[in-house]
């Protein structure tokens, strides 16, 4: 098992508020939120990013994108809009090394991004 925060937050080993649970897909809210609404979308199988999935992966990530979008219903930002974020890699900015999806929303958000 890789030891990164997300892993040990999978684990239940450290605490997180959890938005929403499956087999393979737990969501939590991000510990320094960016917006109203910042939500951390994370497999719960170890993919460390986007360049480390594989074909066998495509479903699972799939799965990902209509969790964001549920959550996004349930926070109330469906209709508002949104932004899903997946920083990968150094220039990125990607500083836990487990694939996890942001989603943003709550105010207007600016773009570019930085
Ligand atoms: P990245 O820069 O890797 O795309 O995003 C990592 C995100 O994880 C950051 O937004 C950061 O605030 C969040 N984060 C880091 N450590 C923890 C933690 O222990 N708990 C929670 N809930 N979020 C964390």
């Amino acid at each position: 098992m890789a030891d990164n925060i997300f892993t040990k937050i999978i684990a239940k080993q450290i605490p997180a508020k959890i938005v929403y649970e499956d087999d393979r897909v737990l969501a939590f809210r991000d510990i320094k939120p960016e917006a109203p609404v910042h939500v951390l979308i994370v497999p719960k199988r170890e993919i460390a990013n986007v360049t480390a999935a594989r074909v066998e992966d495509e479903n699972l990530l799939g799965h990902l994108l209509t969790v964001a979008a549920e959550i996004a219903r349930s926070e109330g930002v469906s209709d508002t809009g949104y932004r899903l974020v997946i920083n990968n890699g150094r220039n990125a900015g990607q500083a836990v090394p487990h694939l996890h999806v942001h989603l943003l929303g709550g105010r207007a958000l600016g773009w570019p991004p930085g």
